[in-house]
């Protein structure tokens, strides 16, 4: 039977499992999530995390290495940052657009008298982007800092390329060291079907259906929200800009989806989806790890749309009209602070904080949307990895027409 296929049954299996718990007695659910669940989810979680640092720093150097021309190379970033700050202001119109549309907040008992939610800062943009160049690159290393990895291997990358003959046997053992990597995430995949049932039984188990209720409809906004950006933005941006089948797209890339939706991190599945992309949708090498690391830290689509629904269903919740220049305030601030935060799970509530704090509406609100935010960071962690891949596929097809191109006239 094919990976694929595997997960897919393990994703429904989970889901299954993961229900039935909810309704389960909870010690029941607490023995069967302590000995079972929880230990098997965690190992296969390890497993993966085990190579992100190492597969995003060898890929990107051997990324900048081969793209030796650095006007290339800042050429590709523009195009990889444009990308991503475009396709987030969309995700965020869609989420405000659905949160008006279905208004969440109207209806529904909601208990605002006695909510409390602690309040985590977010780090400030501006020294994120003075940070990205790390004083200490084994520090960043050892904290798993993706933005001053990415720099720091740029910056070999570039060495190595420069230095060409004179640096060629260390070039090769980068070269030997990514194969090495390339090995162990196809060995670690094989569990893949096995730590994503028990991950996914573990969140779902452990979330219950009960929270639901009145939050049924924010929910059914979110989910709306990312099934049409998925659905239609990136779909039209792989046909208009990729010139490439959307359906192909999504069939190759659906392991990733899959560990994304049972990780809820796209940090953590970093090396799934550089390896799909690579493998399944044919994407540069070159190109993959550097825009898809790149992506996992400053590009979350799922996550907007999720803040952007959020915030209006608070404002409607605690009757707190906002204007147009609040939206647009909403739309700028969420996509800023998606830049300074990795992609962990529930890193979209801090963020959210930073957004209603902007708007003057009360962070308590978040404390209403917490209930439910473990299946929503699921399927919105899904479609951040998406938007990352289909980036690195539309500049890949791009880079490959030029390079054909070039060949002809030459
Ligand atoms: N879990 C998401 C991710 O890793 C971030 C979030 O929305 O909380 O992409």
């Amino acid at each position: 039977m094919s990976l694929t296929k595997k997960i897919l049954i393990a994703l429904v299996l989970g889901v299954i499992t993961g229900i039935s718990l909810s309704f389960a007695p909870s010690d029941i659910f607490s023995m069967v999530d302590q000995y079972a669940l929880n230990p098997v989810g965690q190992l296969f979680l390890n497993l993966i995390m085990m190579l992100v640092v190492p597969i995003v720093f060898v890929s990107i150097v051997l990324g900048a290495a081969g793209l030796s021309d650095p006007v290339k190379l800042g050429k590709i970033g523009v195009q990889t940052i444009t990308f991503y700050l475009v396709t987030t202001a969309v995700a965020l119109t869609i989420g405000v657009g659905m949160g008006y549309l279905l208004e969440p907040g109207a209806g529904g008992n909601f208990n605002i008298g006695d909510n409390e939610y602690e309040e985590q800062t977010p780090p400030p943009v501006m020294e994120t982007l003075i940070n990205i160049i790390p004083e200490n690159p084994i520090e960043a290393m050892s904290s798993g800092d993706m933005l001053q990895i990415i720099a720091f291997a740029i910056f070999i990358g570039v060495a190595l390329a420069v230095l060409g003959d004179k640096t060629k046997r260390i070039h090769h053992l980068f070269e030997e060291a990514n194969g090495i990597l390339l090995y162990l995430v196809n060995l670690v995949m094989k569990t893949a079907p096995y730590g994503a049932f028990a991950l996914i039984a573990s969140a779902l188990g452990d979330a219950g259906l009960d929270a639901l209720g009145s939050m049924a409809m924010y929910m059914l906004a979110v989910i709306l929200g990312l099934v049409l950006h998925g659905a239609i933005t990136y779909s039209l941006a792989i046909w208009g800009l990729g010139k490439g089948n959307p359906l192909t797209f999504y069939k190759g890339f659906f392991p990733a989806m899959s560990v994304a939706f049972s990780t809820s991190s796209s940090s953590a599945t970093l090396p799934v989806s550089m390896r799909m992309a690579q493998e399944k949708l044919g994407v540069k090498k070159s190109i993959s790890s550097f825009v898809q690391p790149l992506g996992a830290t400053i590009n979350m689509d799922g996550t907007g749309i999720m803040q952007a629904v959020a915030t209006v269903f608070i404002s409607q919740v605690y009757a707190i009209d906002l204007g147009l220049t609040d939206i647009i305030m909403v739309i700028l601030t969420a996509t800023l602070a998606s830049i300074g935060t990795a992609g962990v799970p529930g890193v979209g509530l801090v963020m959210l904080a930073m957004v209603l704090n902007q708007v003057g509406l009360p962070t308590e609100g978040i404390a209403l949307i917490i209930g439910v935010d473990r299946l929503l960071d699921m399927l919105r962690t899904s479609l951040n990895i998406t938007g990352d891949a289909t980036c690195a596929y539309i500049i890949s097809e791009r880079e490959k027409r030029i390079d054909k191109e070039t060949t002809y006239t030459e």
